[in-house]
């Protein structure tokens, strides 16, 4: 079967969804009740706005979403970055099964980046059968087009759609094809929404599947997301994140002349949008333009993630990350020369294959040196189809040993810098009740850290002059100031 993507025409798309809000509904007459959904979201931001827009185009079917996964159609928008992260996902289709034994109609779906391996659509022909429908990154617009036909509609421009002898839909394309606008989405929190601004990435780091799931970069056209983000502002949204696998190469190779710090300062014109964020930066790309932008424009939140990846130049040239140590130094110390109260954080990698103990020394000199707010740390994981993958792997009791160390440290200098902030005033989003103590609401800082404080849903949405009374390493407490402070 061709697996050739095709030009999606949102009109189309649009109409597919139509279609299938009539034989949704001419199921709920059969059947009597609503027909439920529930979108279940592995992995990064990227995928999470994704699923924005799986649960935008659901609900403009006539499907009722539901909290958990005993739901008539559940979808799994996977992530595949780390080993983990498949086995996790097959771990929870044994369990998805029971539902479906219980309620025969239920449909299971698939899609997200783990759907992009060859290997794994094979295995979920053969081993998940009862899976109903597979589609990938590059098309996750067609879901009403998938559902339509699920539902039992005709399609005669179902081209690149294959459905197997056991009635598998599967649309799972190897290239991009263009970028489809306009399309229902539906936002986690009214005040604040992530908006894509590239899709791909072309950096091929050794250890990364990202570019074989994702494809190469490609740039939204600048005036669709300003457009985006006047509709989201009108619509109630403060506070947009900007994301790519790197923002920084936003434009690059484009029909448009737009670089990123071009494209932050349009945004921070908007009205209505009080705080802007983005994500992520490769420090390759970080230009001394970007920094003079952040620092700049108030609107520029007061937070960086910077991956590094690991402090050792020699690993960094082995990951193909083209900067090496004593550059990402000079990079970080300029960021903070020009933005004393910027966070930043990062991802670094554990145990790549050949790390040596002085190659970890020198990671853990980056992060005394730089002193991060926070840092995701991870153990490597081998990505069948990356070069790294076919390197000798570090013995496990040395890959645990020098986390535990990494973590240590990270969490030592972490609670330290954000221990700074107590007695400060600063600005909170409120975001949402605290789950676990009633009377309190949880925010975030400008620099992106969590913040408790006492108060109630009236707050949420809103960003309020609070001062910090004491520090949990990684989460601050505060208080309501009574009284206006100095804007920043
Ligand atoms: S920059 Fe490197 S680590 Fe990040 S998504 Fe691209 S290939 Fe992966």
């Amino acid at each position: 079967m061709e697996k050739t993507a095709r030009i999606l025409d949102s009109k189309e798309q649009l109409r597919f969804i139509e279609l299938s809000q009539k034989l949704l509904k001419n199921k709920e007459n059969e059947i009597g009740r609503r027909l439920t959904f529930h979108v279940t979201t592995f992995g990064c931001q990227m995928n999470a706005r994704d699923s924005e827009k799986l649960i935008g185009i659901l609900k403009d079917i006539g499907y009722v979403e539901k909290d958990d996964e005993d739901a008539d159609l559940v979808i799994y928008n996977t992530c595949t970055v780390r080993d983990n992260a498949n086995q996790k996902v097959y771990g929870k289709l044994g369990y998805l099964h029971g539902y479906k034994k219980k309620n025969p109609l239920m449909r299971i779906g698939m899609c997200g980046c783990m759907m992009q391996e060859p290997s794994v659509i094979e295995k979920i022909q053969k081993s998940y059968p009862f899976v109903d429908m597979i589609f990938g990154t590059h098309n996750i617009y067609q879901l009403g087009e998938l559902v339509y036909l699920m539902l039992g509609g005709e399609d005669e421009a179902a081209r690149g759609i294959e459905i197997n002898r056991r009635g598998q839909i599967i649309s799972v394309w190897d290239e991009p094809v263009g970028i489809m606008e306009d399309l229902p989405t539906d936002r986690k929190y009214p005040f604040k929404s992530g908006v894509n601004i590239m899709y791909g990435c072309d950096n091929f780091c050794s250890y990364c599947i990202v570019p074989y799931v994702r494809g190469r970069e490609r740039s939204r056209d600048p005036r669709e997301v300003i457009r985006e983000i006047e509709r989201l502002s009108a619509d109630g949204v403060t506070e947009v994140m900007l994301l790519g696998q790197n923002v920084n190469s936003y434009g690059r190779g484009a029909d448009f002349d737009m670089n990123f710090p071009a494209l932050l300062r349009e945004v921070c014109r908007v009205d209505g949008i009080e705080r802007v964020r983005f994500m992520t930066s490769h420090p390759k790309d970080l230009s001394d333009e970007l920094i003079d932008v952040m620092a700049y424009e108030k609107k520029v939140c007061r937070h960086l993630h910077l991956p590094l990846q690991s402090g050792s130049s020699r690993l960094l040239e082995a990951m193909n990350r083209h900067y090496d140590k004593e550059q990402y130094l000079a990079l970080a110390s300029h960021i903070r020369e020009a933005m004393p109260d910027i966070a930043l954080t990062t991802d670094i990698i554990v145990g790549y294959p050949t790390e040596t103990e002085e190659d970890f020394l020198e990671t853990m000199d980056v992060v005394e040196k730089v002193r991060y707010s926070a840092a995701f740390t991870f153990i490597y994981s081998q990505r069948t189809g990356t070069p790294a993958a076919r390197l000798p792997m570090v013995p496990e009791d040395q890959v645990h040993d020098r986390f535990d160390r990494l973590l240590a440290l990270v969490q030592e200098i972490g609670a330290e810098e954000n221990g700074k902030l107590v007695g400060t005033r600063q600005e909170v989003l409120v975001e949402q009740l605290n789950e676990k103590e009633p009377g309190l609401v949880t925010g975030r800082l400008s620099n992106n850290l969590t913040v408790h404080l006492p108060g109630d849903e009236s707050l949420i949405g809103r960003i309020i002059p609070v001062t910090i009374t004491e520090s949990g390493g990684f989460y601050l407490r505060g208080k309501k100031c009574t009284h206006i402070f100095q804007e920043r």
